[in-house]
């Protein structure tokens, strides 16, 4: 080991002022926090000149510092930097509509199968059980949402919306109605849906909330007209409240030949119990990170498939994956047994927007997790959705101005700072929720448990809530105390990014980064 054990250690010095046990590990040697590969042991590798190097000279090396490490070394490293952050593993990530949840390991497993390493390019008679999960996939999803044809090809929800509101545009288009040019979006909506629109290039009509925090429908009608390519909404919405006009807002829209796009982040309250095709949504994406615990992707790779109505079917992106050859029945017939699957191109597709079908092994784990909860597994998973976020929000100090709600609740900081509050909630060892957002309630904490955590990990939460809700400004503002990093200056962080290394003094108190 090349260690220094005197200098290397978590300097957190085992006290735990606020009396909740957290302390951030803080590995430092040296005084600088866990070094980085290279600056550990290094040698010196050669990799010789004698190859003809079409690069410049200036471009050219002939030896190569690495670091040479034992594996103990290594996976200690590695497991060192994982302490010094906050993750879903380390405790319980409320991030209302975000929604993280843990990650399965055996999906993990599922996707690690040699099978599952099959190269893209194969010939599709080769890799039919591939071509089978993916149909599976489609048709599951399809079911799940009461959508009739599915993409899996764009790589997050974001990416879906895209694609989604691209297919709408197409579908006009085709019908002759690409003077719609408007795209209308509740002013609580996640910021993605008025990103895609423009993207779109539409022109985004925002709409307000009424006093209950639901769309309101004589601002709906006010906005609608033969302009109106789409209603965007999200259900329940980002209040966490069901919308419960929706098959009148459904039928509003429809009359004016507009579509209804559902933006499937909060999915995971209706699991089994409600459909957004069945609600008269025409179009939708799935967050499978937020709905079937898959990873999430930073905005991809992730997956986040698309599902339409009939109507809207022949504009997905190509290829998609169908069943052939069957005993006559084709895709969304789950009975159906065919012995052939095959690659198409719809027929007035928006062309291609992700290399292959997407990101095949993060599609393995939601199907491996769907296919092993089954229908009631995922409806149970809604259920205990909806009971843990009530329950927290019962719990909870801070007034949480509507309801009733489902999987989510939005409470109020009050006189206090919600990015403040955010801190603190570290400080007791769980990760805050959803801060500011939306803007109809002032100091939003957005709060969402979903279903994997327990009755304690919930009452663990609320006393972080409630620890916190009773303690002054100054407290707030020097929050968080007990992290591996401290409260960094966000204005500068933004204006004056460091966009290379530099090292993390773990000797300065406030945790700043060296100059
Ligand atoms: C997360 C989220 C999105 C974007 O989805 P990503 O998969 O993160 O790209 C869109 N709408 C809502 C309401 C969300 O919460």
């Amino acid at each position: 080991m090349s260690d220094d054990r005197s200098e290397n250690g978590n300097d957190n010095g085992g006290g735990h002022a606020n009396g909740n046990g957290y302390d951030q590990a803080r590995w430092t040697r040296n005084g600088q926090y866990e070094p980085l590969l290279s600056e550990k042991n290094q040698t010196r590798v050669e990799i010789g000149t004698d190859v003809d190097s079409p690069l410049p000279d200036e471009l050219t090396r002939d030896d190569l510092e690495l670091p040479e490490l034992s594996e103990p070394e290594l996976a200690r490293h590695y497991t060192r930097l994982s302490q010094m952050i906050y993750g879903i593993d380390s405790g319980p990530y409320p991030l209302g509509s975000c929604t993280m949840k843990y990650n399965p390991k055996f999906t993990e497993d599922v996707a690690a199968l040699p099978s599952a390493a099959v190269h893209p390019d194969r010939d599709p008679e080769s890799v039919q059980g591939t071509l089978e999960v993916l149909a599976r996939l489609q048709d599951y999803l399809g079911r799940i949402g009461g959508m009739d044809a599915v993409t899996l090809q764009p790589p997050a929800g974001a990416a879906g919306e895209f694609v989604g509101i691209r297919v709408a545009a197409a579908y006009h288009e085709h019908n002759g109605e690409g003077h719609r040019h408007e795209v209308i979006i509740p002013e609580s909506a996640h910021g993605t849906n008025f990103a895609t629109a423009a993207l779109g290039g539409y022109d985004v009509v925002s709409l307000p909330s009424d006093d209950a925090g639901r769309v309101d429908l004589e601002a709906l009608e006010a906005a609608l007209s033969e302009d109106t390519a789409a209603l965007m909404l999200t259900n329940p919405n980002t209040l966490g409240l069901f919308e419960r006009d929706i098959t009148e807002i459904a039928e509003m829209v429809h009359d004016v030949g507009g579509l209804l796009y559902y933006d499937g982040a909060n999915l995971n309250a209706l699991l089994g119990r409600a459909r957004p095709g069945d609600m008269g949504f025409d179009v939708m994406h799935y967050n499978v990170h937020k709905t079937f615990a898959t990873p999430h992707g930073g905005g991809g790779p992730g997956a986040g498939p698309v599902g339409v109505v009939e109507d809207l079917a022949p504009f997905l992106p190509a290829p998609r994956v169908r069943a052939v050859d069957g005993d006559g029945r084709d895709e969304g017939d789950s009975n159906a047994t065919p012995s052939k699957y095959e690659l198409f191109d719809p027929e007035h597709t928006i062309g291609q927007v992700h290399g292959y079908q997407g990101n095949w092994l993060v599609l393995v784990k939601a199907f491996a997790y769907i296919a092993r909860l089954g229908d009631e597994g995922l409806t149970d998973a809604s259920a205990k959705a909806v009971l843990n976020a009530n329950y927290l929000a019962s719990q909870v100090d801070y007034e949480v101005p509507y309801g009733p709600f489902h999987h989510e609740f939005v409470a109020s900081a009050g006189e206090q700072d919600a990015a403040d509050v955010a801190k603190r909630m570290l400080d007791y060892g769980v990760h805050p929720p959803t801060t500011k957002w939306p803007e109809i309630v002032s100091g939003a904490l957005m709060t969402e448990p979903t279903e994997i955590e327990s009755k304690s990990t919930l009452d663990t939460l609320a006393n972080a809530f409630n620890a916190v809700a009773g303690e002054d400004s100054e407290t707030l503002e020097a929050a968080p105390e007990r992290t591996t990093a401290r409260r960094i200056d966000q204005t500068s962080a933004a204006r004056n990014p460091r966009l290379s290394w530099h090292a993390l003094t773990g000797g300065e108190e406030d945790g700043e980064r060296e100059t």
